[in-house]
């Protein structure tokens, strides 16, 4: 029996290639945010074959393309938590890309450094 959500969500898919394939986020923390998921049921990045990685960055490029001309950002974060200690809640690897649009925060300063919160500013 196989409970992985992200083995099972391909129909709903808005990007595939042959080894990945990208969802929008159930869960968007800005509007257009998207996950790019391995077809192959690997926990982290640093399981991910170089075939795999060159399948996540052709998905990044094209959910990308869609992203701006569907919704406009002004930036992007891509990220990626591997392990719990970093935030991960599904263990089958997916990376976030997530749009920016300015103004979404006060202080967009600093970026992915504020996973540590009062580390961000420097
Ligand atoms: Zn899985």
């Amino acid at each position: 029996m196989n409970e992985c959500i992200f083995c099972d969500m391909k129909r709903e898919a808005i990007y595939e290639n042959d080894r990945c394939y990208a969802i929008y986020d159930a869960y968007p923390v800005n509007p257009g945010h998207a996950l790019i998921i391995p077809k192959r049921h690997i926990e982290t990045y640093f399981e991910a074959t170089a075939e795999e990685v060159l399948s996540f960055h052709k998905a990044l490029h094209a959910v990308k393309r869609m992203v701006d001309s569907r919704y406009a950002p002004d930036g992007y974060n891509i990220g990626i938590n591997v392990h719990e200690a970093a935030g991960q809640s599904v263990f089958h690897l997916h990376i976030h890309l997530i749009p920016r649009y300015d103004k979404d925060v006060e202080d967009p300063r600093g970026g992915v450094r504020g996973v540590i919160p009062d580390k961000r500013g420097y």
